[in-house]
């Protein structure tokens, strides 16, 4: 392949919503056989809604709502917007918290009216050694079960709440993953959300490998055990927590309405962060190969 000859591949890229970062990049393009897809912000919009609240025994979802909102509102992540707007049209004006602190893969901490307060995963709990009465763990698993992820609310030592948040699948995934099978990758979806969220997506997409309940910086890892595998790896993601493993895959694949850190990370943006690109490029990378041969 002549140099040239590839950078007529990129400047068509362009002109269909593909950003190229260099010519060199659609040999990897043409060469992935897997494709690693993050969940939330790529084969979901990543828009979440507060669908509902599940107070433990005494406690006042008002005063649930205000500290665990007061808490996300500090937080840029899309569940932490979520639970801040809801608890922002069902309570009002939000304190600011005193103290904050974002937990990468796990949810947020702080102080909020002179409670320490935790907001996120089940996981993040546990660290603290804080245990979810039965009644809020018997919530979790049911919204879990519909597909919803739940967020874990505790503060002072003690379990509050669960939150259960939404988030819709992107109407253009279903249709990617069907493009990108039929050009011989093998898609597989991972997240740091909980397995039966992450399966009840792939199963709705069409995806039947799922890696779920995955720490940001262990990402990295799945991408390094399948090259291990001899596997050629494309991974498409958003979030800031995708970028070492956009940079460590053989193929980086960006969402132009993600992050700048995923962007920078990325060799492809996908402009309109329309999963539908990526069959996109690997299909332009074929062919732009191909005529040149
Ligand atoms: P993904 O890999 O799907 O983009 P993340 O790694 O960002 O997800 O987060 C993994 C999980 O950690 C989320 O599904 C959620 O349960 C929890 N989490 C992360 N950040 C927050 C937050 N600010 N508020 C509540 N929960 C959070
Ligand atoms: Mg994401």
């Amino acid at each position: 392949a002549t140099p040239t000859a590839l950078m007529v591949g990129t400047g068509r890229g362009a002109q269909i919503g593909i950003l190229i970062k260099g010519p060199e990049v659609l040999e990897n393009t043409r060469k992935a056989d897997t494709i690693v897809l993050d969940k939330t912000g790529t084969v979901t919009t990543g828009r979440m809604t507060l669908l509902a609240v599940r107070t433990a025994e005494g406690e006042d979802e008002t005063e649930v709502l205000r500290l665990a909102g007061a808490l996300e509102h500090a937080s840029e992540h899309p569940i932490a917007q979520a639970v801040a707007a809801g608890a922002q049209e069902r309570v009002g004006t939000l304190p600011a918290p005193e103290d904050f602190a974002n937990i990468a893969g796990l949810g947020v901490q702080g102080v909020v009216d002179g409670h320490a307060v935790l907001v996120g995963r089940e996981k993040l709990l546990e660290d603290w050694a804080i245990v979810l009465p039965p009644a809020l763990a018997e919530a979790k698993a049911a919204a879990e079960q519909q597909g919803r992820t739940a967020i874990t609310v505790a503060w002072d030592g003690r379990a509050r709440a669960v939150l259960e948040v939404a988030d819709a699948i992107k109407p253009t995934s279903a249709e990617a993953i069907r493009r990108l099978r039929a050009l011989g990758l093998t898609p597989i979806l991972l997240t740091g959300d909980n397995r039966a969220v992450a399966e009840s997506v792939a199963a709705e997409v069409g995806i039947d490998e799922v890696i779920a309940e995955v720490m940001p910086e262990d990402k990295v890892a799945v991408v390094q055990r399948l090259q291990a595998e001899g596997k050629s790896v494309a991974m498409v993601g958003d979030g800031v927590n995708d970028a070492a493993a956009l940079a460590t895959a053989d193929l980086g694949l960006a969402m132009g309405t993600g992050t700048d850190a995923a962007m920078e990370a990325g060799d492809l943006t996908l402009v309109r962060g329309d999963l539908r690109a990526a069959a996109d490029a690997i299909r332009l990378s074929r062919k732009t190969l191909f005529t040149i041969k």
